[in-house]
């Protein structure tokens, strides 16, 4: 073969990772490769099991021995052979989570830019770059240590004001009437402990917090009584609870302090974690704490203004990093925002951002649903993001289920031709175009045009949120229908999660929230455990094989002993990372041998575990227990039949544990039920069970309510509220709420622009 030829695509031979029927692949580098297909399909398998794990794998063997056993572990993937790979860096929609110290500027590194701008050129310069920074001693707020925030007692809380002293007013345990402490207050001669403490004068309650110098009260103790020094009961709380180290409090005492504490903005420096000399700077008249606080896109407006010779360039490197944060669809974000409070999409872009300054090419970018958490209007935005990675000379993949973005690639591998075991082939290599032709569900469903709704359902009465005013929400007073499907929309920023997963959820707390959070029960967590199947297996086992029932159980006496039930042996070695390997006693079967040897229909238990929801459904219809197969027919109607029994939970993506939770949810009526983005991680085919799943609940007699973009759930809304016009500031309000017919002719409205385009 010609040497160019052989080097300039990554080739897969024979993956067998989880589902993959020895998957051999040719990728084009220097291209965008979309892997497409149904949920379960293989894409992950392929694309972060295989191409991602190898090439972490052959990086870190690069190393020498010392650095290697400071990196994470990567076991060689199952396959043949993986060659001509580049080193990959995986841009996942992890949350990036982080302490209340990094923020979008921190993490982009652009407050880093602007730091250097007002050392430089701003008046007056508190000196250097570090001066600016609320990470650093030298730029923090003193107050607060650079967090903006501070803890501080809640009064309201400590005193009852319908209360004297002497009646209990003070409701902090250690320091209420009869306490040692509390004596210093019933016993003062300046307070009168019969009056309610609401009734204080200024003066009284001043005294009460923080005495006065040369203040005394006489306190009984075992030695007799005398004279102490009146201390405040701020005072006193603070010397005792809070200017110390809090880590020496016991546990039970560190909970009772908290209970009486509240975290406000600092009142030093105004929630901007620098101190005066740093904010004292100014470039046109606004200080770094200004920038950080505005959104990014009046930044660049801000930052474009400074003309001056020298300041300009610097100026000029923020702005280009600002607008490629615009560019991904976040100018509504602030330099400020916590990153702990970004959604998994946001902050998937956002590490994009980073990647996109950086001048590295002959890379091999992973992107996993990019599209996640994007309007229509802004996947064009991300898909020139992606086109530019490439065209610096890297190799881009992405997992994608989005049309628009499938139609920008260069190279599609669609993977099929179902889930799980019915999955694990290439059943399409190509260009979109030819996908579109291709006799696959992809191809299928992007040829399949839908049109809306035409006869939505009649409200059963109303719900209503009232006068929401959090985060970009313009006092927003809205009614909603209850008994029917609604669906949230609007472009990103423009406030639906606020609207919805805060404001709705908390002026309707029995709503039920069916998100993707993961699903906070044991590790060793199993579908077959969260349906409740476990133990009706186990007691089928006990009835039909004599023994007893916990027997089948991985935490019982019939669990393998080498590993304790767990398959696996986790070895902590010294000054090395733990590692895992297969029990070689059950080689990772978690049972002892003479549980094996018991079987139902010629099969054990672990043998049932390894089914599939489909298989079990088919193996019990000759052990009829209509409990488990109406759990097992909820998988299936979830769309997960292709999940194993005994799979972990800890290997599901987000968007199957929030249809795991919903199978457990079929049965009830009269529920409110709240989805944000439900279609995340989901094929257009696996779209239409979706929507016939949610067709069922609301037909059940319940209503639900749907965070979404994706139009083919807005089409099948009965009732759609849009958000808007844009993001963060420019959003917040509702800007259409009717039926999907009427938003087809909706003025105005993003959403209505790019539904009449996909119906057309
Ligand atoms: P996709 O990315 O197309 O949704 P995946 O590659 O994640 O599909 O999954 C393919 C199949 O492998 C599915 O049946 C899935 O349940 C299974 N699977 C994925 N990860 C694991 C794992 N860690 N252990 C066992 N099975 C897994
Ligand atoms: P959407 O769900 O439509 O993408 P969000 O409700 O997430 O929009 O955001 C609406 C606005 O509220 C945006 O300006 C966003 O930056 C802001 N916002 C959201 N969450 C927070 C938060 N935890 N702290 C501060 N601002 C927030
Ligand atoms: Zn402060
Ligand atoms: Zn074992």
């Amino acid at each position: 073969m010609h040497a160019a030829l052989t080097h300039d695509h990554i080739t897969v031979t024979g993956a067998r990772e989880n589902n993959l029927k020895e998957v051999s692949l040719r990728i084009p580098k220097g291209r965008l490769t979309v892997f497409t297909g149904v949920s379960g399909s293989g894409k992950s398998s392929v694309v972060f099991d295989t191409i991602a794990v190898e090439s972490q794998r052959q990086l870190n063997e690069t190393f020498t021995w010392f650095v290697r056993n400071r990196l994470p572990k990567y076991e060689r993937p199952h396959a043949d052979a993986i060659e001509d790979l580049a080193p990959a860096i995986v841009v996942d929609q992890k949350p990036i989570g982080g302490h209340s110290r990094s923020t979008v500027g921190t993490m982009t590194d652009i407050y880093a830019v602007i730091r250097v701008l007002f050392s430089r050129h701003g008046t007056p310069s508190a000196g250097p770059a570090t001066a600016y920074s609320f990470n650093d001693p030298s730029g923090m707020c003193p107050e607060c240590d650079g967090l903006g925030r501070t803890v501080r007692p809640d009064y309201d809380r400590i005193l009852d004001p319908a209360r004297s002293l002497a009646d209990g007013a003070i409701l902090f345990p250690p320091f209420a009437a009869g306490t040692w402490h509390g004596q210093t207050y019933t016993n003062s001669a300046d307070l009168d402990p019969h009056k309610p403490v609401g009734d204080f004068t200024a003066e009284e309650r001043r005294y009460l917090l923080r005495g006065r110098p040369g203040g005394k009260v006489t306190v009984d103790n075992t030695g007799g009584a005398r004279d102490i020094d009146f201390e405040g009961l701020a005072d006193r709380f603070e010397r005792l609870y809070l200017n110390r180290d809090l880590s020496a409090l016991s546990q039970k005492t560190r909970d009772l302090v908290e209970a009486f504490l509240t975290e406000a903005r600092c009142p030093a420096c105004d929630g901007a974690r620098l101190n005066p000399a740093a904010l004292a700077t100014r470039i046109n008249g606004l200080s770094i704490a200004d920038c950080a606080r505005m959104e990014v896109t009046d930044l660049i407006a801000e930052l474009g203004r400074v003309d001056d010779p020298v300041a300009g360039p610097v100026a000029a490197a923020a702005v280009a990093a600002l607008e490629r944060v615009e560019a991904i669809g976040l100018g509504y974000l602030s330099l400020d925002r916590e990153t702990s409070t970004l959604s998994g999409g946001e902050g998937q872009r956002l590490k994009m951002v980073r990647h996109l300054g950086s001048s590295l090419t002959g890379m091999t970018y992973i992107f996993d649903e990019p599209s996640v958490g994007l309007h229509p209007r802004d996947v064009g935005r991300l898909n020139d993001l992606l086109l530019r990675l490439r065209d610096k000379g890297n190799t881009v993949l992405v997992v994608e289920h989005d049309p628009d973005v499938i139609a920008v690639a260069d190279h599609v591998v669609d993977m099929g031709p179902a889930a799980g075991t019915h999955g694990g082939h290439v059943v399409f290599e190509g260009t979109p175009a030819e996908l579109r032709a291709a006799d696959t569900l992809t191809g299928r469903a992007l040829r399949r045009a839908t049109g809306v709704k035409e006869h939505p359902r009649e409200p059963s009465g109303e719900l209503w949120i009232k006068d929401a005013g959090l985060h970009n929400l313009k006092d927003v007073t809205v009614r909603l229908p209850a008994g029917v499907l609604t669906v949230v929309t609007g472009v990103a920023g423009s406030g639906k999660s606020t609207l919805v997963s805060e404001v709705f959820t908390a002026q309707h707390p029995d709503a039920v929230v069916v998100d993707q959070s993961s699903i906070g029960i044991s590790g060793r967590s199993t579908p077959a455990t969260y349906l409740g199947i476990m133990d009706r297996v186990r007691a089928l086992f006990a009835r039909h094989t004599g023994a007893e029932a916990g027997l089948f159980s991985f935490n019982s006496s019939g669990a393998c002993e080498g590993c304790r039930g767990r398959g696996v042996i986790h070895s902590d070695l010294a000054f090395m990372d733990p590692v895992t390997t297969t029990c070689e006693r059950c080689a990772g079967r978690r049972f002892k041998e003479e549980v094996l040897r018991l079987t139902v229909g010629g099969r054990s238990v672990v043998d049932v575990l390894d089914m599939t929801a489909e298989d079990a459904l088919a193996f019990l219809e000759d052990f009829p227990d209509a409990a488990v197969r109406r759990r097992l027919g909820a998988l299936r109607d979830v769309g997960l039949t292709y999940l194993t029994l005994g799979q972990p939970l800890s290997t599901l993506s987000g968007g199957e544990r929030q249809r795991i939770k919903l199978a457990t949810q079929l049965h009830r009526t009269g529920t409110t039920y709240v989805l944000d983005e439900p279609t995340t991680g989901l094929h257009m085919a696996d779209v239409a069970g979706l929507l016939a799943l949610l067709d069922r609940i609301v037909d059940a007699g319940n209503t639900v309510l749907v965070v979404e973009h994706n139009l083919d759930v807005v089409k099948h809304a009965d009732w759609v509220v849009d958000l808007g016009p844009d993001g963060g500031k420019h959003g917040g309000r509702i800007v259409f709420e009717g039926t999907p017919r009427e938003l087809l002719a909706a003025r105005d409205s993003f959403t209505a622009e790019h539904l009449r385009r996909a119906v057309a």
